[in-house]
């Protein structure tokens, strides 16, 4: 395997060649030699100046991971707002309808992630366009201010972002629970997609607040692929839906989606930047967040899924081969339900033969070099390659393959 730095060099010594050749290889991404020739080399090793170590991600959409890595077209996006000025309310007008035509649903506003999202929408259903109330929250004297939550499997901290309101939340676990929650003072009815540990199913939640007139909420921050989920909630009744900028999507990871209902979404925005006396004013994106947003949404619902899908499987077929070679490891493919549901590798061993505990082997890996952070845990490591470039696959296949065999007697 060539190094990156040598490849660089190499390349750049290449004067047509050098330029895109040279972005194809390292980012890995087919977008066509006009993005790709603007994604330059890196002339500085900033991270490396810092004294920090980058790494291969073999784990997946970690927010304290970084998140994902932009794709050339998007980072040209981001590049190019901040080349000029533009007002932030046209360049959101804009964009919300721009991204609402590509998703397919009513309205859209770009928010600093996921998590703002909620906040920003609930506070849109409690105060709607009445501008004293805005600045009222997070006191919520005179408005409705419950939200029935579907009580997750287990603890979930997102729910703190419709706390952030003043709103109080209910966890609700059965059609009995839910119908004794709602009163006068209900405003918001919210499901986390991916952990509904209650006996009520999405679809009867979007049903009961349309027929009870309350609107809806359903956070799916992590839960593309598949792309279909952009447009699934809207279409199966929900209000309002959230999603991450910077996990499946690949938009920045200071960026998030709120979708759904026009009217709610609109005033949702009243307690966004650059308004001043909101709750929202430190949930700020600036228009490289909002245009970078936008094209990764262009781009994310225009990418071949079924081709992108077959590289992550064989990719995954790789690392099992490469580390089944070592006697005593097992492996086993698996795609999480909802959220991160991506060709996934589980790697498990016996502990008599490959003497090293999962731990350990995942702190190797992260101290190696290259460094690698993959899903280790006590029980097993596993591996996602889609936040990997192409050969860090390889990379990754070997190491773990190297740490195991290192590691049996
Ligand atoms: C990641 C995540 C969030 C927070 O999203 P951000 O975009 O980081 O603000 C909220 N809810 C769930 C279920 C998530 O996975």
């Amino acid at each position: 395997m060539i190094s990156r730095r040598r490849l660089v060099r190499y390349l750049s010594s290449l004067p047509f060649l050098g330029g895109w050749a040279g972005a194809n290889l390292l980012t890995g991404d087919a977008s066509g030699a006009t993005a790709a020739a603007r994604a330059a080399p890196d002339y500085r090793n900033y991270f490396q100046e810092m004294g920090l170590r980058p790494f291969i991600n073999a784990h997946g959409t970690i927010t304290a991971l970084s998140g994902s890595r932009m794709p050339p077209e998007v980072q040209d996006a981001w590049n190019y707002a901040t080349r000029h000025y533009v007002n932030l309310d046209a360049i959101q007008d804009k964009a919300g309808e721009r991204i609402a035509k590509a998703i397919g649903c009513e309205y859209a506003t770009v928010t600093s992630g996921a998590f703002s999202a909620m906040t920003l929408g609930l506070a849109g259903v409690m105060c709607g366009m009445d501008e004293e109330k805005v600045r009222q929250l997070p006191n919520t004297d005179g408005l409705k201010d419950e939200v029935i939550v579907l009580k997750p499997p287990h603890p979930v901290g997102y729910v703190h972002a419709l706390k952030n309101t003043g709103a109080t939340l209910i966890e609700v676990e059965t059609h009995q629970e839910l119908e004794d929650a709602i009163s006068e003072k209900t405003a918001m009815l919210f499901v986390l997609n991916a952990y509904n540990g209650s006996e009520i199913e999405r679809e009867e939640l979007a049903a009961i607040g349309k027929e009870r007139g309350i609107p809806t909420f359903n956070d799916c921050a992590a839960d593309v692929p598949p792309v279909e989920n952009l447009w699934k909630y809207t279409d199966m009744g929900y209000d309002l839906v959230a999603f991450s900028g910077g996990k499946g999507i690949r938009g920045p990871q200071s960026a998030g989606l709120l979708l759904g209902r026009r009217d709610l979404i609109e005033a949702a925005r009243l307690h966004a930047p650059p308004r001043g006396a909101t709750i929202g004013r430190g949930m700020k994106v600036n228009k490289e967040e909002v245009l970078a947003m936008m094209v990764a949404v262009e781009r994310y619902v225009n990418i071949d899924h079924e081709a992108q899908w077959g590289r992550w499987e064989s990719q995954i077929q790789h690392v099992a081969d490469v580390v089944e070679a070592v006697p005593g490891v097992e492996t086993e493919y698996y795609v999480p339900d909802i959220a991160n549901h991506v060709p996934s590798l589980r790697i498990t061993w016996d502990p008599e033969r490959v003497k090293i505990t999962p731990s350990e082997a995942d702190a190797q890996l992260k101290q190696g070099h290259p460094s690698i952070e993959t899903g280790g845990g006590s029980e097993d490591l596993s591996v996602a390659t889609w936040m990997m470039r192409p050969g860090e696959v390889n990379i990754v296949a070997q190491r773990i393959h190297d740490v195991l065999q290192e590691a049996t007697a």
